[in-house]
């Protein structure tokens, strides 16, 4: 058993490596999309501001058209009243009209008005979106060329540590011996192994039981940590 769990250590040096470089190349490309959405969302934002900003302005023109249209009715009541040939009947239904026309007018302005306003300030707030982006567009370039650098070095290193690792020979660790291992690798984020020191597992750090201890200084069975599941090893 000291034979294998030798060759283990062996595999673990390199491995250990390998677990961190491979989890760099998930990171990195997993990080550039993460960035690209919220870069996609932002501009999504601004889009819709800019849809807002018009949708609102398109409003306060159609108020004032409207407002146009009510002013040359007034316009044209006004000048009837005045010519004086007006009898009495109609010129008060002239009146009512006017003042009812005046009242909308009066309102449609302050709507107009209001509408003006909120498209003013969401044009503020545009300018500032579109600041934050062009920032925001810069600071992405320069992350996506570290990223691709990274992951360049990322593959360059995964490369000479795969061909580091094919020199080092499994042979003589059994099968359920070395998949046991891999598996460990997977679950416990690299680190496969662990240091039996003062009764206490080096990994995880909690007290192991004495009869584990007397069954792994025995070398003949590979022993687990009853914490972690990591191969127990003690020099
Ligand atoms: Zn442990």
């Amino acid at each position: 058993m000291q034979e294998t769990l030798q060759a283990l250590q062996g595999l673990q040096q390199i491995d250990r490596h390998i677990f961190t470089v491979q989890a760099e190349q998930r990171r990195l490309p997993e990080e550039l999309a993460e960035r690209t959405a919220k870069m996609e969302e932002q501009e999504t934002k601004l889009q819709d501001m800019r849809t807002r900003v018009h949708e609102v302005r398109s409003e306060a023109k159609e108020i004032e058209d409207l407002t146009a249209g009510m002013r040359q009715r007034l316009r044209k009541l006004e000048t009837e009243s005045n010519k004086g040939k007006v009898d009495a009947a109609l010129l008060m239904s002239y009146q009512h009209e006017m003042r009812k026309l005046k009242r909308n007018i009066s309102q449609a302005e302050d709507e107009a008005l209001k509408k003006i306003d909120v498209g003013d300030a969401g044009e503020v707030g545009i300018t500032a979106a579109e600041g934050q982006l062009e920032l925001a567009k810069t600071v992405f370039e320069e992350f996506e060329v570290n990223v691709a650098t990274e992951l360049e070095e990322a593959n360059a290193r995964f490369d000479e540590l795969q061909t580091e690792r094919n020199k080092l020979s499994a042979d003589g660790i059994e099968t359920n011996h070395l998949e046991l291992y891999r598996r460990l690798l997977e679950i416990r984020e690299g680190e496969a192994l662990a240091e039996l020191l003062d009764g206490h597992c080096q990994a995880c750090f909690v007290q192991i039981p004495k009869n584990i201890g007397v069954r792994l200084a025995r070398g003949t069975e590979m022993v687990q940590c009853p914490s972690c599941d990591r191969i127990f090893y003690q020099y």
